[in-house]
């Protein structure tokens, strides 16, 4: 895929305190003592840009919907007293036209709204010869990669360069971990096609739970993200929206303090030097790798025409049911996870089931 994106790299439009990318406050702006206050705590802590939702899109109806245009105003005096970017979400062109006027500095496109081309388009167009506004788009609610890429195709056709990416993790039926499951080689593969796009992650959507935003915000240092996007309210448990997974501006204080952000490469000849070993090593075994699955298939295709021969099913359930107890045990007693070792039998049970179909179908035309 060529993605023919012009995006503008992260330090071109925001002035970046230090790594990572720090975006947090409050879910909802809900009274201006409330925003102000919970900007003021964060104003402390080098936060790059303060958020808060003015339009909430609520799952059911008769939840706070969000203070509206009245909003606006106590975030634009949140950027005039504490002198720092604000930014907000936008769901339609009004809500863009409102922003614009009130002088957000970055509005960013909501999950459920990054679901929608057509109101993905809406929105581009009314950006079109909009200057010095950052726009984030938020991943769409269900795991398909194509709908985020095409959100940023689209706002940089309207010209928009200032763009990055949030990673708020995918709606999922089983919420007893997470309240969006992160699926992390969404945005691994967002990263590899675009490298040029800043990621984002916020930990507070995927968990749901205060409790772990942490250990979500380490793993987005640890893949190398640009930034993090924390709900912080003064009074989280009061908190008119999410307020599970919000945390106090002291709390993120502790939790930014206890992150451990790794570099990306380094010019330390010996570290790089190992690297480089074991990485030529994992090249080996990996050419083995593929070396035995070669191996493996040929087998299954000789058995293929066996089977041909002797007019027998494809496909045994006794001989499958074997093969994945057996193969479980043993990826256990090498130290192995089962379920990871069962996964890849699933795919090279099905590669094997399509070989062999193939093999089958040459001996009807050939009949
Ligand atoms: C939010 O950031 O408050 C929000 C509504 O997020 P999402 O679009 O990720 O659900
Ligand atoms: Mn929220």
């Amino acid at each position: 895929m060529n993605l023919n994106l012009n995006i503008a790299p992260l330090e071109t439009w925001v002035n970046l305190k230090k790594k990572p990318l720090v975006i947090a406050g409050p879910c909802s702006a809900e009274t201006p003592e409330q925003l102000m206050a919970t900007a003021r705590g964060l104003q402390s802590l080098k936060v790059d840009i303060i958020r808060a939702g003015i339009w909430k899109p609520r799952t059911r109806p008769n939840s706070f919907e969000g203070a509206g245009e009245e909003g606006l105003k106590w975030l634009a005096d949140v950027k005039k007293e504490l002198n720092i970017p604000v930014g907000t979400e936008v769901a339609n062109p009004e809500h863009i036209e409102l922003a614009l006027k009130h002088n957000i500095d970055v509005l960013w496109i909501g999950a459920r709204t990054t679901v929608s081309p057509f109101a993905v388009q809406e929105m581009a167009d009314a950006l079109r010869g909009v200057k010095n506004v950052a726009v984030l788009v938020k991943n769409p609610t269900h795991p398909e990669l194509n709908l985020w890429i095409g959100a940023f195709e689209r706002l940089n056709q309207a010209g928009i360069t200032n763009l990055g990416a949030i990673h708020r993790g995918f709606a999922t039926y089983d919420k007893s971990k997470f309240r969006n499951q992160p699926v992390w080689q969404i945005p691994i593969e967002l990263r590899r096609i675009a490298p040029q796009i800043p990621i984002i992650c916020d930990p507070s959507h995927i968990t749901g739970k205060r409790d772990l935003i942490f250990e979500i915000s380490q793993k987005a240092m640890d893949l190398n993200f640009d930034g993090l996007m924390i709900e912080t309210h003064i009074t989280p448990d009061k908190a008119w929206s999410d307020a599970d997974q919000q945390i106090t501006p002291e709390k993120l204080g502790e939790i930014l303090s206890e992150l451990k952000i790794r570099v990306d490469s380094t010019s330390n000849q010996v570290f790089n030097d190992h690297l480089e070993d074991l990485r030529s090593k994992i090249d080996n075994i990996d050419r083995e790798l593929v070396e035995i699955l070669a191996q493996r298939m040929a087998v299954v295709e000789k058995i293929g025409e066996y089977k041909k021969e002797n007019n027998i099913t494809t496909f045994q359930v006794k001989r499958w049911d074997e093969i994945m107890k057996n193969r479980a045990e043993l990826a256990k007693k090498m130290g192995l996870n089962p379920e990871f070792v069962t996964e890849i039998y699933k795919i090279i049970h099905e590669e094997s089931i399509r070989k062999q179909t193939e093999i089958m179908k040459a001996v009807e035309t050939k009949a």
